[in-house]
């Protein structure tokens, strides 16, 4: 349920040193969050490219987000450092998963700017009009993105729903805090890791794949205002 008591009350609620135990003391917050992130294949995919930077998927299904949660756990062990007196954390001590309903609770979790990018891939189309405000993209809850990104983050989105392509598209476009980059600036800047990953890594990507289905890239930066 969406129960307000499952719910960290605001970001500084939230017990990071349990999500991440290794990074425990440093202060860090997630950098990248993954919304609606299935089975976890783009964090499990990013976690070891950029071992310093905290991850976080929100899920709203409960038993995706627990095999996701279980799966962390399992690559955790099995990828233990194998030098204990290492100071480096191991691989995949970087990546965590909350149960949650981010269109309601994305806010509880993310401080303001604490986001270098956020990733919507594949999400569910939601095909009917009367169904278009449960897509995860709106106005509202662009605002809400916006606020938990750093100026400069980016949103990355992918759908093989060319319908809903054009949905993420438009709302972003027309929102003021966010500007279209394609895809070969963010190559220029080192972010062709992500975007691959973005492609190829998640399960509904794979799926599409398979079907030899289109998927269509869409990306934004997250400006920089004078006065906020
Ligand atoms: N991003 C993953 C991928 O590419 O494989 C999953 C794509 S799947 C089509 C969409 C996912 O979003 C589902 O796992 C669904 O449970 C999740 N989801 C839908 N609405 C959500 C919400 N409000 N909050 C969190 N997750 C949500």
């Amino acid at each position: 349920s969406d129960h307000n008591l499952d719910y960290p009350a605001a970001p500084d609620a939230v017990d990071w040193a349990a999500h991440y135990p290794a990074f425990a003391g440093t202060g860090k917050t997630p950098e990248f969050a993954d919304v609606g992130c299935g089975f976890g294949g783009l964090l499990i995919a990013l976690a070891p490219i950029f071992p310093e930077t905290l991850m976080l998927g929100m899920e709203i299904r409960v038993q995706v987000s627990q095999y996701v949660q279980d799966r962390i756990a399992a690559l955790r062990t099995t990828n233990k450092q194998a030098d204990e007196s290492s100071p480096a954390p191991g691989p995949y001590e970087n990546v965590s998963i909350v149960r949650a309903n981010a269109m309601k609770f994305f806010p509880n979790y993310l401080p303001k700017h604490s986001l270098s990018a956020i990733f919507f891939l594949f999400p569910d189309p939601h095909f009917k009009s009367r169904k278009h405000k449960a897509r995860i993209i709106s106005p509202t809850l662009l605002a809400e993105y916006a606020y938990a990104l750093r100026p400069g983050g980016i949103v990355y989105t992918i759908t093989d729903v060319l319908d809903l392509h054009e949905w993420m598209r438009t709302h972003l476009e027309n929102f003021p805090l966010f500007e279209p980059v394609d895809e070969e600036t963010l190559r220029a800047e080192g972010k062709g890791p992500i975007l691959d990953a973005v492609r190829q890594s998640t399960e509904e990507g794979k799926k599409v794949e398979r079907n030899n289905g289109d998927k269509w890239l869409a990306c934004f930066r997250r400006i920089e205002v004078q006065r906020e």
